[in-house]
């Protein structure tokens, strides 16, 4: 097996103005290279061969994080580390540091990009599936001043394909905060911590004024192409948090999402794990939204 990059003629722009008229010189024989952390291993094993590499690494302007009650916004250069550890992000959106932490190891959060995950769009990543969970986006922008903010359920097409066109770079994800009192979890099975998981999901639960459950939604990573969102309201709707049934939930779950198999799991074996995680991760997110302690 090769395990040497083909060549490539590589570029170092130091500002976004910069990187943009490269991508848009080179087109589709340009790859971005963010944290390198996905690329670097897919080039080596020669699964790809851009001719043109942008490095986007001394572009300081995209190194940039921002909290506010509305959402957390994350620069194309943001490292998981960073975004795990800031404090701003962690009062507003307490769910991206629990997803973060599950994301590799920390010698590899600490070069990997947030954004670099996104455009990655590995059906297994754990922020594909926050960012459609939450209904953020991902600006692009492309030389000569064009800028779109494409929303999660467009921007993950397949496995390993986002809406990313040639000569476009992200710049910025958006993780919105949900409105009212809604809790939020994150639950997944990897076979040693670090790994990409067999089975995961991320979870919002809703509750009315009266401390009933009016709304859940999740969205699975690692069972389907993209992110799968599903609506699970109607199997806890009205159910009080204190005396909710939460296997039912993770049995309406199994239900619907569809698993397949793969090298690391039976699809039989992923419905389980549809099954139990939710059970469990729903009941975190409810018993947080109430305001109790995280089970
Ligand atoms: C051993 C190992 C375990 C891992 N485990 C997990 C895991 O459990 N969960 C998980 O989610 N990830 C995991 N990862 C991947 C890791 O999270 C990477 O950080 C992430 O996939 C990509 O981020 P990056 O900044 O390194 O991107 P890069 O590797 O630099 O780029 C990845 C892709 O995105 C494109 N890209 C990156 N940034 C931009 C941009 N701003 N604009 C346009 N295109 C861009 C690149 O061209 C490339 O196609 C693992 C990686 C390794 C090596």
């Amino acid at each position: 097996m090769q395990v040497k990059p083909p060549p490539f003629r590589y570029h170092a722009p130091g500002s976004v103005e910069e990187a943009l008229a490269v991508l848009a010189e080179v087109g589709a024989d340009g790859k971005v290279l963010a944290g390198g952390q996905s690329l670097v291993p897919i080039l080596n094993m020669r699964l790809a061969a851009p001719k043109h590499l942008v490095d986007i690494n001394r572009v300081s302007e995209l190194d940039y994080l921002s909290a506010d009650p509305a959402g957390v916004r994350v620069g194309a250069l943001a490292r998981h580390a960073r975004v795990e550890r800031d404090k701003p992000a962690f009062r507003v959106l307490p769910l991206l540091h629990e997803t973060l932490r599950l994301v590799a190891h920390p010698v590899i959060r600490n070069r990997g990009t947030v954004v670099g995950s996104l455009v990655h769009a590995d059906p297994a990543g754990e922020l594909t599936a926050v960012l459609a969970l939450l209904g953020g986006s991902v600006v692009l922008r492309r030389y000569g001043g064009t800028e779109r903010t494409v929303a999660a359920a467009d921007f993950f097409r397949g496995p390993l394909e986002s809406d990313l066109r040639p000569g476009e770079l992200a710049v910025e994800a958006v993780f919105p905060v949900p409105a009212g009192r809604t809790g939020l979890a994150v639950r997944e099975l990897a076979r040693r911590h670090g790994d990409y998981a067999m089975c995961g999901l991320a979870i919002a639960v809703g509750l009315n004024g009266g401390e009933e459950i009016s709304q859940v939604r999740a969205a699975y990573f690692a069972v389907g192409d993209t992110p799968v969102v599903l609506d699970l309201t109607e199997a806890l709707a009205g159910s009080p948090v204190d005396r909710a049934d939460w296997p039912a939930a993770g049995r309406f779950a199994k239900e619907r999402v569809r698993t397949e198999d793969d090298l690391h799991a039976t699809a039989d074996y992923r419905g389980h794990l549809v099954e139990v995680l939710t059970a469990r991760a729903v009941r975190t997110a409810a018993r947080r939204a109430k305001g109790a302690q995280a089970a």
